[in-house]
């Protein structure tokens, strides 16, 4: 199992694995994640999104709590989405409030990050192309949700995508707590294992429509509980094994 982020120490952006409070740099993560030799303290460094997807694959209705609670009928293959790059913030970093809309939901999501090139992948080859895993938030407009009737605008502003802390690579997926804090209390709580399509058929299935890239990530969706936050509150996405990812909204 190992830790690795993405880091900004005064304006030099690199990668490394963490190990307690000591980051070692790697040059190429994705193909050989060796460290280099340069450690770093993690007090001096910004932690940032640990990927630079070029794109965001997200999964609608995939928890089969969340479908129960909306009265939907699980999906006979999965519904996806896509986030743009643009939309990327990293730990701790703000949400911000979109002057259009009137409410912001939160969502609690397991992230994949892809590691390796991919196409047509069968769902029990898909580890290959697995890098590792991270928290995500799905940050939703609902409003404009609803009235767009199309889901591009609600998903898309600025921030609406952090992801963090770290990838994790080498765990088991699916069996992992997912829990969701606002302001402290818990709002969602779940267990990958209500996934209806699992992380390895949603490879799969996204990879038979568009190749993967390095570096890509995959939202996997959101158990039951998602609800609005406002200007000041804070959020954390809490994936057992994972970490925890924290923003505040403004
Ligand atoms: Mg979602």
């Amino acid at each position: 199992m190992l830790k690795m982020g993405r880091f900004d120490l005064g304006g030099e952006i690199f990668y490394g694995l963490v190990d307690g409070s000591r980051v070692s740099r790697v040059e190429d993560p994705f193909r050989s994640p060796v460290p280099s030799g340069r450690t770093y303290g993690l007090e001096e460094l910004k932690v940032l999104a640990p990927c630079e997807p070029g794109k965001a694959v997200c999964v609608g209705l995939n928890y089969r709590d969340h479908a129960l609670e909306l009265g939907l009928e699980p999906p006979e293959e999965p519904v996806i989405f896509l986030k743009p790059a643009s939309a990327l913030a990293g730990p701790g970093d703000f949400i911000e409030y979109p002057d259009m809309s009137r409410r912001v939901d939160y969502e609690a999501e397991l992230a994949i990050v892809i590691g390796a090139r991919c196409k047509n992948v069968p769902a029990g080859d898909a580890p290959e192309y697995i890098l590792g895993y991270t928290c995500a938030n799905d940050v939703t407009a609902r409003d404009l949700q609803a009235k767009d009737g199309q889901w591009t605008r609600s998903k898309s502003f600025d921030t609406f995508l952090p992801l963090g802390p770290y990838i994790i690579t080498g765990i088991n997926p699916d069996r992992l707590d997912i829990s969701l804090y606002l302001n402290g209390e818990i709002r969602q709580k779940s267990n990958t294992s209500n996934l209806i399509f699992k992380t390895g058929e949603l490879v799969s299935f996204i990879s038979r429509v568009m190749t993967l890239e390095p570096g890509d990530v995959i939202l996997t969706g959101t158990p039951a509980g998602v609800g609005p936050m406002q200007k000041g509150d804070r959020v954390e996405v809490v994936v057992e094994s994972v970490g925890t990812l924290a923003n505040t909204v403004r």
